[in-house]
């Protein structure tokens, strides 16, 4: 195994036919920027269920906590939904990620100017925009303790959760967004609500500090509910978002559709050293999957990601999104990014274009 080394889950569903075409585009990549990069395959999900008997198997494990970086498809479908709770195919992508301490959550919202009719936005707000959110995975209100459903002595029920941040967890992702801000616009916005939650108050004065290791990084902050807002009325004005677990799944959900079609987007998480695991923002598509339809953009621009942020391939990775983009600026569209005028593609299609403009 090379120390440059690459675990490919393709999963279930639409995952093997888009995977395919990412792995066309890394083999592409890896001879003609002479990368190195080695990978194998892995089951995860509802494969490893019915390979193995559940969802992440421990040689998939392995062979994640040894290699770089993990690529992965998309798991789960009908399949498995009426089986245990305890071993369903998500519960093998939740697993993978706390095993692999992947706390930093990093989601691209890129809207290539050729697609800017697909947003339910204006074109002239949305063409071109470009930002990126990183959303701290590993802690908040989503691991917080103590939680549950009580009875009170009056016998209503009540639920409870526990917002909590440690300084050191908001240090380290504060980190990791001025870092990416280096590498792009130099700015961070770092999202709260601290003017009502203590913890955010905390996330604030954090963010603040690790914001003067940064001095070239203009720092911001913003409440959440005027974050929602501005990232409708004007999202350009965005470079790097960074936020707590809570805020950061809502917004970057809310920021994804601001680019109208979720088969054009990646994401990575990250660990400490960058090792990451990179994969699609959607599902497995059971309703297309088999069909030859799939858009296969998200999981290559996941190809690229990977390079960028944990191998330090900028040249290779920008290669690929400049790939894609001339795949668009021929017209070749998949059904769901597909506008009257442009050329209907399928998945292989798809692929291939982009190889063939690399
Ligand atoms: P989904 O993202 O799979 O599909 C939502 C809609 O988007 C569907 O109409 C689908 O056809 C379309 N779509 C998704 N990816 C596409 C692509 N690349 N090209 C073209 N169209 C695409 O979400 P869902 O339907 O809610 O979930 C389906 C399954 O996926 C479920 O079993 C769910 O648990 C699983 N899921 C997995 C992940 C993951 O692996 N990270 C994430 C979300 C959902």
């Amino acid at each position: 195994m090379s120390n440059k080394h690459i675990v490919i889950l393709s999963g279930d569903g639409i995952g093997p036919e888009i995977m395919a075409e990412g792995e066309k585009v890394l083999a592409a990549v890896n001879s003609k920027f002479k990368l190195g990069l080695s990978w194998e395959h892995q089951l995860l999900g509802g494969c490893a269920i019915d390979a193995h008997g559940v969802p992440l198997p421990d040689v998939t494990l392995d062979a994640a906590r040894k290699a770089q970086a993990v690529l992965l498809a998309a798991v789960g479908g009908p399949k498995w939904d009426a089986i245990e709770r305890s071993i369903r195919p998500e519960r093998g992508l939740l697993k993978i990620r706390s095993e692999l301490n992947l706390f930093a959550n990093l989601r691209p919202a890129i809207l290539y100017p050729q697609l800017a009719s697909a947003s339910s936005l204006k074109p002239e707000i949305v063409a071109g925009l470009d930002i990126l959110i990183v959303r701290e995975l590993t802690g908040g209100i989503y691991f917080g303790q103590p939680r549950g459903v009580r009875t009170l002595e009056n016998g209503e029920r009540q639920g409870y959760n526990t917002d909590v941040y440690s300084e050191s967890e908001i240090r380290r992702i504060a980190h990791v967004a001025f870092q990416l801000a280096m590498q792009r616009n130099r700015k961070v916005c770092s999202i709260d609500k601290a003017n009502v939650l203590e913890v955010t108050e905390l996330w604030k004065e954090v963010t603040t500090e690790v914001g003067k290791e940064y001095p070239e990084v203009q720092l911001s902050h913003m409440y959440v509910d005027n974050a929602a807002m501005q990232l409708v009325r004007n999202p350009k004005q965005f470079d790097v978002i960074v936020t707590g677990n809570l805020f950061g799944d809502i917004l970057s959900d809310e920021a994804a559709m601001l680019t109208g079609s979720i088969g054009m987007l990646p994401s990575a998480s990250l660990d400490q050293s960058k090792k990451g695991m990179y994969e699609p923002c959607h599902g497995s598509a059971p309703d297309i999957a088999g069909k030859g339809v799939a858009n296969p953009l998200a999981t290559i621009l996941s190809v690229a990601m990977m390079l960028r942020y944990t191998f330090n391939e900028e040249a290779a990775a920008r290669a690929i999104e400049v790939a894609v983009g001339k795949v668009l600026d021929q017209e070749l569209r998949t059904p769901d990014i597909y506008t009257e005028g442009t050329k209907k593609v399928g998945t292989k299609e798809m692929g291939d274009a982009v190889v063939a403009a690399l």
